[in-house]
């Protein structure tokens, strides 16, 4: 029987369709080179705003129709319960996301319908990778305990979960013998990795930078990794970005000079409604420590425009925030209300073409301001890990530098394997994009 999985939203649902597919090929089963030819087909979905739930039930909703065996997974599953059914008439199978590694044995034994909330065979797919390619995800910690007053997550992705500090180290150890060279460390709000539960046994001794913190001591275990070039790490929630953490970006030379740090708003009235426990200018403090070794550090951002009683006076207050904190890239959220969380209960008072406006506005300053910061980069050299044929110009290679930048340079596709460096001197730039040329190694 052959497979496909199909993926909406996060990077940590990335990560879990790859884990269903290393298990699938596990269990015998086939992985197609297309949907058509596929006998099962698994959409992994998304809840976290109205559309992505709706689009992924859509997706299914065709695959039904198609005669597909149709299994649903991922957080709308979660959010849904048994109503999933009552959504997806015809539906095969639906798995809430800790609850993926049974898929295999689901689809096996064939009775249909069938639902599984609940999170056994967790653990195997925490662990288990496809075989093949230069970087991998790997899940540090799963759930989230942080309750933001507008967010679906920790309803549908349980507590705050750290994994073994151990166990992590011997997989990614297992991962860089089989040719990966980047990892990207995974969890919600990851810098609380070893918060709730222990990490490391009680007794384990710090490495020699001597941090207490957790995730910084996990930062240093993979860096003593051979063969591992570069960690990265997503996504940080601000109050974790602490002194050893900027402390750790400036020792470890292979944690790559990029952070993800969700603000939200600029506006303590509304930061302190959504319940962010940080203030705007804490949140600017924590983006001055990380630029005060490296100026040419990237940081990027998630903001929700609309939000329950943002004023236009609130939405001024995020774009003056993100002007000075100087954002190399931003990711813009029109608001939605999610069933159960406590913005739900708050009228959504933000008219749908005001949402639509504030995106644009917030949209059009990054252009300039990513613009802007590119074109400081002209004339730098920078490694880059090659990632194959660029999408818009075949006679071109891309790449990304340790700031998570794309970086496009003339080369023969073919020239290069994937994941490979290379320098490359930036010549021009684009708001999301820096060209180059290689340099030829002396
Ligand atoms: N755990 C991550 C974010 C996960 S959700 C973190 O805290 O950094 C990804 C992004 O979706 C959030 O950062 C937020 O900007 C956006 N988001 C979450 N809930 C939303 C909602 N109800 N409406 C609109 N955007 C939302
Ligand atoms: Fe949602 Fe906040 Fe947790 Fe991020 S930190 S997943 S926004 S509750």
């Amino acid at each position: 029987m052959k497979f496909r999985v199909h993926t909406y939203g996060c990077q940590m649902n990335v990560r879990d369709s790859e884990a269903i597919e290393a298990l699938m090929i596990a269990a015998g089963f086939e992985k197609s080179a297309g949907e058509d030819d596929a006998d099962v087909v698994i959409v992994n979905s998304c809840t976290v705003r109205e559309k992505a739930e709706e689009k992924a039930i859509g997706k299914a909703g065709n695959l039904v129709a198609a005669g597909k065996i149709a299994g649903l997974a991922g957080c709308a599953v979660q959010r849904l319960g048994e109503k999933v059914f009552k959504r997806l008439p015809g539906l095969d199978f639906a798995v809430g996301p800790r609850a993926i590694g049974l898929i295999p044995k689901i689809v096996a034994d064939g009775r249909y319908p069938r639902l599984e909330l609940g999170d056994e065979g967790m653990g195997a797919a925490l662990s288990s990778h496809v075989e093949g390619g230069w970087r991998s995800f790997v899940t540090v910690l799963a759930g989230c305990d942080n309750r933001c007053s507008y967010c679906i997550v920790p309803d549908v992705r349980g507590h705050e979960y750290s994994r073994p500090a151990a166990e992590i180290v011997a997989e990614i150890s297992a991962l860089a013998r089989r040719g990966v060279k980047e990892v990207c460390l995974l969890g919600q709000s990851v810098l609380r990795y070893g918060r709730r539960n222990a990490a490391w046994p009680a007794d384990a001794p710090s490495g020699p930078a001597g941090f207490s913190e957790p995730f910084p001591r996990l930062l240093e275990a993979v860096s003593a990794i051979d063969g591992i070039e570069r960690i990265r790490f997503t996504s940080a929630y601000p109050k974790g970005c602490t002194a050893e953490l900027v402390r750790a970006f400036r020792e470890f030379p292979k944690v790559c000079r990029h952070l993800h740090l969700p603000v939200q708003s600029g506006s303590d009235r509304v930061l302190a409604s959504m319940g962010r426990g940080y203030t705007r200018a804490e949140y600017l403090e924590a983006v001055a420590a990380l630029r005060s070794f490296d100026p040419e550090f990237a940081v990027t951002t998630d903001v929700i425009v609309g939000y329950p009683g943002e004023t236009e006076e609130d939405f001024e207050a995020t774009r003056s925030l993100m002007d000075e904190a100087g954002f190399d890239n931003s990711f813009i959220f029109k608001y939605s209300p999610r069933p159960g969380t406590r913005s739900a209960a708050m009228p959504d008072d933000v008219p749908k073409e005001e949402k639509e406006r504030r995106d644009q506005v917030l949209l059009a300053d990054q252009e300039r301001r990513g613009l802007e910061r590119n074109s400081r980069l002209c004339g730098t050299v920078r490694r880059v890990l090659c990632e194959g044929r660029s999408k818009r110009n075949a006679g071109r290679l891309s790449g990304r530098d340790s700031g998570n930048r794309i970086v496009v340079w003339d080369g023969e596709p073919g020239s290069m394997r994937d994941g490979e460096a290379v320098d490359v001197r930036i010549t021009g730039a684009l708001a999301q994009t820096l060209v180059g040329e290689a340099v030829t190694p002396a």
